[in-house]
């Protein structure tokens, strides 16, 4: 590709995350180089069946790979950082990365088999580094995650301020707080671009603290009597020491389940946090614990299936169960699209006499993204030239482009993944589209959510399938019965009666067609799968995805 960035342009170009909240993938162009800033994933919806998780297509970038001086990871969120595994052997940079980000990384290379492939450079918390032409600065914030940093990313050609996901939390009891002053000096700088973090842009006042979830959990679980439960992110490690300390506040003893609270847990004890933590007892253990000196730490506040809740609340957790008058808290929000699962969890634990408290009953839970206040203060302290709103959906990314210029930003420039953004030479504009989209986890495989075997299981799975088997013998006759099974649409066994209509039909059709007809497979083949839907849908208001195999007998 010859059409790399020029000496003195500044290229903006986000193939993830701008349109939704998740899979983040944003690049930098100056100099003949990319610079990419995360690489993440996000959750599918009920609507993709068989899939678990979408990541950006990353075929631009991989197209100009030599190019592609680095990836820069902000912070650790599955969002961010989930897709590394998944997509760096098509793209093979370096990668740049703070302690615990890095420590959260390593096992996903390890599962993927390319963790001695991989180089990942470790970076200190406020440290400065060059990629290319691109001179990298990190900028302590707070967030919902050890160590978010935004990046001051400068160039021959201008300076951004990329601020990946934060809010200003002045208390958020793991690390440091977010460092004002070097946000401050910015504005000294003429800052070119701000490129931000749009989740609650739709939000008025201020996100909160931590701390004041620690005060208010403190309360809640005083008042419980028996077995608590507590449900949040993994990775967001202050709730995790909240819990620990509202168990040694209340006489009860912490045990963490399911798999990643186990993981993160590990990755911010080797890399310097948690340090006080009390002594953890294991699932085997609880047991032998009375009932109200029991905090359980869990994974499943979004309802996942499988989740350490969710198996305890289907009793399928066999050393740890909750029974009448316990209580589960969960210290989370409801992502969207999460809802129904959520509800069928919440539903399973009121059926057992569980205790359900939420973030509608007390304030136990805070965003750690930034509220409109938050993003006016941002605004005044960098005032850069021009916004350009990111992590969002297209209605969030509208109102943060108004609060934008409602804080006296001279431009701001809303797109989509897949929209080039030139931000130096002046005028800033969108110069170009180039190739964006979703990848499918789909099994072990990634492939366009668009691609023929995506489409085709969607339509399997609202309409069900029919298979039909037609033997023509050497004579040209059809040889006995066509044979049919419809997986998903009849009961074999007890709907046979109805079976046998759309057997009938299909017979009576194939018994018109006409001798030449019968001698080519493409006329056959059609006339039977248009036959069997028919017959299907006259009967159930339902056309099955109809696959018809004719075996020709010589
Ligand atoms: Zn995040
Ligand atoms: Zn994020």
């Amino acid at each position: 590709m010859n059409d790399a960035p020029a000496a003195d342009e500044l290229l903006f170009l986000p193939l993830g995350g701008t349109g939704e909240i998740g899979m983040n993938l944003n690049l930098y162009g100056h100099d003949g180089a990319w610079l990419m800033v995360d690489l993440g994933v996000m959750f599918a919806d009920a609507n993709r069946p068989g899939v678990d998780v979408l990541m950006p297509d990353p075929s631009y970038i991989e197209d100009r790979r030599d190019q592609l001086v680095g990836l820069v990871l902000t912070h650790a969120h599955e969002d961010h950082i989930g897709a590394v595994g998944h997509l760096w052997q098509r793209l093979r940079c370096p990668i740049y990365a703070t302690a615990f980000t890095a420590a959260m990384v390593q096992p996903k290379l390890v599962e993927a088999g390319i963790d001695d492939e991989v180089r990942i450079i470790e970076v200190p918390l406020s440290g400065r580094f060059s990629v290319g032409p691109f001179e990298v600065e990190l900028i302590t914030l707070t967030h919902s995650i050890p160590e978010p940093n935004a990046l001051v990313i400068r160039t021959a050609a201008g300076t951004v301020l990329h601020t990946g996901d934060w809010k200003l939390d002045p208390d958020p009891l793991i690390g440091e707080t977010y460092d004002e002053q070097a946000l401050r000096a910015l504005s000294k700088e003429r800052v070119l671009a701000m490129v931000c973090d749009s989740t609650n842009a739709m939000v008025e006042g201020e996100s909160g603290s931590e701390a004041e979830v620690r005060k208010v959990l403190m309360d809640v679980v005083a008042g419980l009597r028996n077995r608590v439960a507590i449900a949040c992110f993994s990775s967001n490690v202050a709730r995790v020491e909240t819990a620990a300390k509202v168990a040694v506040a209340t006489g009860r003893r912490v045990c963490l389940a399911g798999r990643s609270m186990l993981r993160v847990f590990q990755a911010a004890r080797d890399t310097g946090y948690l340090g006080d933590m009390p002594p953890l007892v294991s699932e085997e253990d609880v047991a032998y614990l009375p009932r109200h000196e029991v905090l359980l730490l869990c994974t499943g506040s979004q309802g996942e299936s499988r989740s350490a809740l969710w198996r305890i609340a289907n009793d399928e957790n066999n050393r740890v169960a909750l029974q009448a008058d316990d209580a589960v808290i969960f210290s989370s929000r409801v992502i969207p699209g999460n809802d129904k699962a959520i509800a069928a969890l919440q539903n399973q634990l009121s059926r057992k006499g569980v205790e359900v408290i939420t973030a509608d009953d007390h304030d136990i839970h805070v965003s750690g993204h930034p509220a409109r206040e938050e993003l006016t203060r941002m605004y005044q302290w960098v005032q850069p030239q021009i916004a350009v709103p990111v992590h969002g959906e297209a209605r969030h990314l509208a109102e943060h482009a108004r609060l934008a210029q409602a804080c006296q930003v001279p431009q701001q420039i809303v797109g989509a993944n897949g929209t080039l953004m030139r931000l130096a030479p002046a005028p800033a504009e969108i110069i170009d589209h180039v190739t964006a989209g979703y990848l499918a986890l789909e099994g072990g495989r990634l492939m366009p959510v668009d691609s023929s075997v995506l489409r085709s299981r969607q339509r399997l799975a609202y309409n069900g399938a029919a298979a039909v088997t037609l033997v023509i013998g050497g004579d040209g006759l059809f040889q006995g019965q066509p044979m049919i099974s419809a997986p998903g649409v009849l009961d074999e066994e007890d709907e046979s009666d109805k079976l046998m209509v759309v057997i009938e039909a299909l017979t009576d059709a194939l018994k018109r067609l006409p001798a030449a007809d019968r001698r080519d497979d493409a006329t056959v083949e059609e006339t039977a799968r248009l036959t069997v839907r028919r017959a299907f849908s006259r009967m159930l208001g339902k056309k099955p995805v109809t696959k018809v195999h004719l075996v020709r007998l010589h």
